[in-house]
């Protein structure tokens, strides 16, 4: 007898604390916040800003007129744009100090290999996309390792070398890698 009543002391304190926090629950913050969206209305945003689409620019081969024509633009636009470069081409390498400002005004430089003349072999391919990764990493501040972004020069003339393929190469030139 004791112990049906305890069982139905216990039933009745559970039903007294579900319809009690069924009575709160409309009124807590969280609550709140739900509500306020009436059902079927609610999306998944695809975009950042729930924007309709989103657009990349990109700049390749570091020439003279992204710093001097591209890059002013941009910043009057509050525009951002990646730029492709190369740093043992004579374009890039001679005004290195101009490129500097570019990263200065928020702008990103991506990996287009050491001289866009292709490559053959293992060594030849780590020094082109291994080495400007490197370069990069020490020219722009930031993070060591962190991602670069890379585009293959627009050369037919290029060999990964045995065994070694565009991914592996990335993997190895950063701890991160590969991915
Ligand atoms: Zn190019």
């Amino acid at each position: 007898m004791n112990s049906s009543f305890s069982l139905l002391r216990i039933r009745v304190l559970l039903v007294s604390f579900l319809t009690l926090i069924c009575i709160l629950l409309p009124s807590l913050p969280c609550a709140h916040a739900t509500s306020a969206t009436p059902v079927g209305e609610t999306h998944v945003a695809k975009w950042k800003g729930n924007r309709k689409a989103v657009f990349l620019l990109m700049f390749d081969d570091s020439w003279p007129s992204h710093w001097q024509v591209a890059v002013p633009e941009l910043v009057k636009r509050g525009m951002v744009a990646t730029f492709y470069v190369v740093p043992r081409k004579g374009e890039y390498s001679k005004f290195e100090k101009e490129w500097k400002k570019v990263v200065e005004q928020g702008m990103t430089l991506g990996n287009h290999t050491m001289t866009h003349d292709g490559f053959q072999g293992a060594e030849d391919s780590e020094m082109e996309i291994g080495g400007c990764t490197h370069y990069l990493l020490d020219f722009v501040p930031g993070k060591n390792p962190r991602l670069i972004s890379f585009a293959l020069p627009g050369v037919t003339d290029y060999n990964f070398g045995e065994g070694n393929s565009l991914k592996s190469l990335l993997g190895q030139t950063s701890p991160r890698g590969p991915w």
